[in-house]
Formats: structure tokens, sequence, C-alpha cells
């Protein structure tokens, strides 16, 4: 690995200075040894860290980046917005128009509120869940990540079981698990939770079959349960309108953040007229919640989206990506696991219970200025080019022969 002397000193005083050094997914030492845990520069789909390096990146800072860094678009309508107004004591005009926006978008939605991270809107679907007729009981997917809140933080330290106490947990994709789960809530059932696909890290991702979507959109209706879509990782990536809408299975509530700001701090919850109600009736809010700076730079983003272009291009680069990585680990005959949508892909090596080759992998395309990660999903952005992809490229087939090398 390059050495990385201003990121190493930088680590150095933080472990002073902030527990543990660092916190949350975006702790480096997630990551193998080599990869930088502070940045100095973004713009487009380039990352510049401390110590100089740049990166063509895969990640978009997991997920919020889909225009690219500093999209000038973007910049402009934060820029106007922060020129009249950065905070008040309400929301500005800019509130009504950004939920018309998300209405018009997005077809399972007769409203939107607005919040700032994903955790906020998971938390606040789970209670207008709740809310909408009193019953407890919420359908979790085993191993899916819907945020950091203590009802659905993946480490335990700091939470009571009672924290979880009305979830019950299904395997995603297993319709008979899901009916079970269902069954074992009875008359106390409040909402289904399913991620847009099967994203856990570290295991191979799952689009939804058709039969699970439309088992768990029965199971709802039967049980006037709320089917509540987390769509905060993969929202905008496969389908502009929402990840099921492919599928034609609409939830009652959606949750949204990472991309609908390009990288401004905004999340938003969707709903239906069905869930109208239970929404008014609940008291969610924070004191940035409101502020317009963020709100117009999702207005610009979803403009920006359109209806479908962006999706294409990054399903397109996402294809060519994965066809040549494809390519070169076949030759080199490396196995090797690609799932999930080509937006968001994923790859995973055979015969790698440690991440060892995954890690080889990630680290070697990084020397070769490429930041894929080894063992979480990917993000391609609409700002990805066919040159990126080269670069990409070139790098993953070095990071293929030095596993190749390392693995005979
Ligand atoms: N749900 C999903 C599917 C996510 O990927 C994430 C973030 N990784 C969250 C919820 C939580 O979002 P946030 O970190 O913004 O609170």
């Amino acid at each position: 690995a390059r050495p990385l002397p201003r990121d190493t000193a930088l680590r150095d005083r933080a472990r002073k200075v902030i527990p543990g050094g660092m916190w949350g997914h975006m702790d480096a030492r997630r990551l193998p040894h080599g990869y930088p845990q502070f940045f100095a520069g973004a713009k487009g789909t380039r990352l510049r860290d401390v110590d100089g390096n740049e990166y063509v990146d895969f990640m978009c800072s997991y997920g919020p980046m889909i225009l690219g860094y500093g999209d000038p678009d973007v910049e402009a309508a934060a820029d106007a917005q922060r020129a009249r107004m950065g905070i008040a004591n309400g929301p500005g005009e800019i509130l009504v128009e950004l939920a018309e926006l998300m209405v018009d978008t997005v077809p399972a939605a007769d409203w939107a509120l607005f919040a700032k991270n994903g955790t906020d809107a998971t938390t606040a679907c789970v209670t207008i869940a709740r809310a909408h007729g009193g019953r407890r009981k919420v359908l979790v997917a085993r191993g899916a990540y819907h945020g950091s809140a203590p009802w659905c933080t993946p480490w335990p330290a700091g939470t009571t079981a009672e924290d979880r106490a009305h979830l019950i947990y299904y395997t995603y994709n297993d319709v008979a698990s899901l009916k079970a789960a269902a069954e074992a809530a009875g008359e106390d059932l409040a909402g289904i939770l399913v991620s847009a696909f099967r994203h856990d890290g570290r295991v191979d991702q799952e689009m939804p079959t058709r039969e699970f979507a439309g088992a768990a959109r029965a199971l709802a209706d039967s049980h006037d349960a709320a089917l509540i879509l987390d769509d905060v990782r993969a929202g905008f990536r496969l389908h502009p309108g929402g990840s099921w809408e492919p599928l034609g299975v609409r939830p009652d509530l959606a949750a949204w953040s990472k991309a609908l700001g390009n990288g401004y701090p905004i999340a938003a919850v969707t709903g239906n007229d069905r869930m109208r109600d239970a929404a008014r009736q609940i008291f969610v809010t924070g004191s940035f919640w409101c502020g317009p700076v963020p709100m117009a730079a999702a207005a610009a983003t979803l403009a920006k989206l359109g209806d479908g272009d962006a999706v294409a291009h990054m399903a397109r680069m996402g294809t060519l990506l994965r066809e040549g990585i494809q390519a070169q680990a076949d030759a080199l005959g490396v196995g090797l696991r690609q799932t999930g949508p080509a937006q968001l892909p994923l790859m995973l090596f055979d015969d790698d219970p440690k991440l060892e080759r995954g890690d080889l992998f990630a680290v070697t395309a990084l020397r070769h200025g490429v930041y894929l990660h080894p063992w979480h999903n990917m993000f391609l952005s609409a700002a990805h080019t066919e040159d990126d992809i080269e670069i990409a490229l070139k790098a993953t087939g070095k990071a293929l022969e030095a596993v190749a090398r390392a693995f005979p």
C-alpha cells in the first residue's frame, strides 16, 4: 500500500478526541489497510485524499453522489437558495415545490415529508405504520440494514431487547418465512419493511422475486398493515419512481435519502392516502429538517435525473464494468460472483471466507487509482463515463492478476 503520512497523522489526532478515532460505516478500518480515512477533494467522479492521491470513485459516498460531486446545476440551485435564506422559523416555498415534485415523480406517493438521514425516514415510516391502526408488530428481513437507531442498529451495544420487542424477522425473498412472520404477528401486524433488493454486506445480492413482492403486498392488504419500502440506498438508481415500480408492486410508505440531494443532507418519506391520517398524527421533526438549501438541491437533482435517462446510463456503465471484470476473471480462471443490479454492483470471490481475495483485489485496484469496495455494494452515478470504466478496468485487470498470483 502507498504511505499515507497525512492520513496517518490525522488518525493519530482523531484517536485522542473522537471515540475510537472514527465511528460508523465510514470507519476506514472496515476496509483493507491502505484505504485513506480522510479526503480533501471531490469533483465529478474523482476523489482526492489528504495525501494527494486521486481515485476514480465507485462508492459515491455510499450513495449520496448520483450526478457527480459538485454538480454545477445542483450547486447553483443550492447557492441561489442559500443567498436568499439558509434557515428560518419555517420552511420556504421550496418545501411545497419539492413535495409536489416527489408526488409527481413517485407513482405510489400522494404526499411527502422531509428529514435529514435515512434512519429518520425509516423510523418515521415504522412510526406512521404503527399510528395507522394502533398495532405494534413490524416484519423485518434478517440481516437487512435500515439505519442506526436503537430499533435497527446492527450493533446491539447500548440498546435493549425492548427496542426490538415488536420486530419479527423473515428471510428476504422467502415467501414462506414472510407468511410465517405475518402469522406470528396476527392481529398486531402494523407493517412489513422491505429493502429495495437484498443488499446486505458480505453476501450475494438478490433482486426481489415477483412472488415475494406480491406476497408482501397481499399480506399488508389483508392485515390493513403498511408495506414499507426502504429505498434509502437504491432510490433513483433502479427506477426514478421507486425501486419496486418495475415489479408493479407499490408500497404504502417509502423511505428515501442518499441520492435525493446529490450530497446535500435530506431524506424523505412518501406515502399514499391510506397512510395520510397516520402521518398527520405523529410528531417527527428536527432543527434542520425544514432547511431550504438541501431542498433546493434535491429539486435540482430530481429535475436533472429526469425520467429514466440517468438510470439507463448508470445501468449501461455498471454493465460495462461488470462485463469487463467478468471477462478478466474468466481469462485468469479466477472465480467470482457479481450480483445485484449493475447500478449497485457487488463482487465477491469464490472460496473467500475471510475476504482475503476481496481485500487484495480492492487494495490493488486502489493503488491503481480506483476506489472500489471489497464487500459492500458499490454505486454507479450519472457522471461515470466510458473513460472512467476504462480506467477502472485497467486497475481491475491488475488487481485480478494479483489475486490469481496470490491464490493460484
Ligand atoms: N436504509 C438503507 C437501506 C441504507 O442503506 C441506509 C444507509 N446505509 C439507511 C437506511 C440509513 O440511512 P442513514 O445512514 O442516512 O441514516
